[in-house]
């Protein structure tokens, strides 16, 4: 909860409301002793005086400096009962005395004790001493509590953001496939378990790991085993938890994060996306940003500021450490660089052993088989995919995980929620068509990855789905491969086009002709295939947040700009006619594949491949 004026309120309103009534519990009534001896009936003046006329009255006990009145009396009104009856009386009311002498009622004045004084006076300074001692314990309690509430109240005060775990329970066996890291961080846990070895000769232990590599991969685990296999400590924190509105409470984050960890050192400190703090200072883009600066110097001092052998070692984990500031990659600091990549197929295959371990899976199901089907996928999602299968399993009461369940996890992994199938209509036919097409451009032609299924149950953003086998060895892609990729890429559009005319294309295609500009534009200007000629005129992604014109740092001249984009629409609209030509040459069993899809819904690889073959060769070349 943070800190905020409604809460404040809320906080205070009971409190005010409890100790106005405490007030009125235990001061009102002592008060009151003082002063009028605990009468319950009250009458006004008025009525007094008649009751005098009528010599209702016995006795009279004027208190609170003639302010009050408290009589006896007795009489038919008030059942013929002697009582005692209190009764303001006016400011001035010099009749009653002598009133009172002319009935000869007993009258008898008792002076103010000194005591009703204080006492109202203590009453009255009591609600706000209550008011302000509760709001002080309201704000100590916020300010001592990690994450409590009305943190931002203490400008530039730990908030304690960081999280501490003493045991990290992760050890080496937890994290697979990314066995060069692992290696590297080995040494790291023999220094600290025994820092002497390393002393003894004079060497200096890193400070600083970076590790570099996309989201899941396990940056986050390793750094977690390091600290679990040396029996330290934990802190980690995320960058972007520094940067936070107050120019300064970053760098005071920063402080006292070192400062804990230097009270329990050894330790480990773990910073995730370094990148939101480390940036290249002084870019000037997107402004400057001075709170990200001063937390960034914070923590180049603080590295600066400790002993390399005082046990503390700084791993932080980034996807993108070319836009990190240069100052933080210098030796004392982050000089030691670790790059996590996603696993190859014998890296998921480890990792899917290891999180297979403490799963229930039939016997029957092949890790390897998986690990096949699932090129590019980081460990996370291997994680995600088991997990997802075993949730599958458990929503259907089976008792062991099997391939059904797995492969369903997998495509709900790649594309998302499976929906309901349209029922029948026009635009399930084109949508038929639309994959149809896909698939037999792509079975048919040699450099193409073969058919795995044809769906037409929508997933995702998807309303129908054309899945290739992914080829293992995703490396080295020749020419032709791209140009396979992007006339299959095209096959839908193709077969819209042929079979309902021009006039009824429609907006299905749109993703399918991201892929093939991006493939097409990528051929001209990163890989040399195109009349220009070898050179490497665009890097992989030189600013994915500015447009091409702003922060384009690539080198060439307007004259090539045109030529490059001349030779990518020479690229697709040749591949565009050869895919248009192969829709026409096989039409028929087009429309045989569309009428077995609509009716079955899916259609499995090895049948599709099967019934092209009772028709035409496959592959061909074209
Ligand atoms: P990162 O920090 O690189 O984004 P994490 O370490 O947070 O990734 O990974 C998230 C989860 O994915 C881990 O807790 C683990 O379950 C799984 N995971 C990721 N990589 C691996 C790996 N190499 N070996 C085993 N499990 C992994
Ligand atoms: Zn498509």
């Amino acid at each position: 909860m943070k800190f905020s004026w409604k809460n404040l309120l809320l906080w205070s309103l009971p409190i005010i409301v409890i100790s106005f009534f405490l007030w009125q519990g235990i001061f009102a009534p002592i008060a009151n002793e003082n002063n009028t001896n605990l009468t319950n009936s009250r009458m006004t003046y008025g009525r007094f005086l008649e009751y005098i006329e009528m010599g209702w009255v016995k006795k009279v006990d004027i208190y609170d400096n003639g302010h009050t009145a408290v009589i006896e009396a007795i009489g038919p009104e008030i059942g013929n009962r002697m009582q005692k009856i209190r009764v303001e009386l006016p400011a001035s009311a010099p009749e009653l005395i002598t009133k009172l002498k002319k009935n000869h009622i007993d009258l008898d004045a008792h002076p103010t004790k000194n005591n009703t004084a204080l006492w109202s006076l203590l009453g009255n300074l009591f609600f706000p001493l209550l008011l302000i001692t509760s709001l002080t314990l309201l704000f100590r309690r916020s300010n001592n509590a990690t994450g409590g509430p009305g943190q931002a109240m203490s400008f530039g005060k730990s908030k304690a953001l960081f999280q501490i775990e003493a045991k990290t329970g992760i050890i080496f066996d937890d994290v697979a496939g990314i066995d060069e890291a692992k290696e590297e961080f080995e040494e790291i846990v023999t220094f600290l378990k025994k820092p002497e070895y390393f002393t003894a000769v004079g060497a200096k232990i890193p400070k600083g790991v970076l590790l570099v590599g996309p989201p899941g991969t396990g940056k986050t685990l390793l750094a977690k085993a390091i600290a679990g296999e040396a029996n330290v400590p934990f802190f980690s924190i995320s960058g972007s938890e520094f940067v936070e509105m107050f120019v300064g409470v970053g760098a005071s984050r920063v402080r006292d994060l070192f400062k804990k960890a230097k009270e329990n050192a050894p330790c480990i400190i773990f910073i995730d996306e370094i990148d939101a703090v480390g940036r290249q200072r002084g870019t000037g883009i997107g402004g400057g940003n001075d709170e990200r600066e001063q937390t960034l110097n914070q923590l180049l001092t603080e590295m600066d500021g400790f002993e390399g052998n005082t046990g503390i070692i700084v791993v932080a984990a980034t996807n993108r450490a070319d836009i990190l500031d240069s100052a933080l990659l210098r030796p004392g600091r982050f000089d030691r660089q670790v790059n996590v990549d996603i696993p190859d197929f014998k890296g998921r295959l480890d990792i899917l052993n290891v999180h297979a371990k403490n799963k229930k899976i039939d016997k029957n199901v092949s890790l390897s088989i998986i690990a096949r089907r699932t090129p590019g996928f980081s460990g996370a999602d291997l994680a995600n995919l088991l997990n997802e299968a075993a949730i599958l399993t458990a929503r259907e009461r089976k008792n062991q995980i099997t391939l059904k369940e797995i492969d369903k996890a997998i495509d709900r992994i790649i594309a998302g929620m499976e929906g309901t199938a349209l029922i029948d209509s026009k635009s399930k036919r084109l949508i038929a068509y639309h994959e149809i097409g896909h698939a037999i451009v792509g079975t048919l032609l040699k450099d193409h990855e073969n058919v795995q299924k044809v769906t037409l149950i929508p997933r995702g953003q998807a309303r129908g789905l054309t899945w290739f086998t992914p080829s293992e060895d995703q490396s080295l892609i020749s020419r032709s491969q791209i140009k396979a990729r992007i006339m299959g890429a095209l096959g839908g559009r193709a077969a819209e086009e042929i079979v309902f005319g021009e006039s009824e294309i429609t907006t299905g295609a749109s993703n399918d002709l991201q892929q093939v500009t991006s493939m097409a534009r990528q051929m001209v200007t990163r890989f040399g295939m195109s009349t220009i000629g070898p050179m490497s005129l665009e890097n992989e992604d030189s600013n994915p947040f500015l447009g091409r014109s702003m922060g384009n740092n690539n080198e060439y001249s307007d004259e090539i700009a045109i030529k490059i984009d001349s030779q990518i629409k020479l690229i697709v609209d040749e591949c565009h006619k050869k895919t248009r030509d192969i829709i026409k040459n096989n039409r028929v069993i087009i429309d045989k594949l569309v009428d077995l899809l609509i009716e079955k819904e899916t259609i499995d690889g090895n049948e599709f491949t099967t019934i092209i073959k009772q028709y035409t060769k496959v592959p061909q070349k074209i």
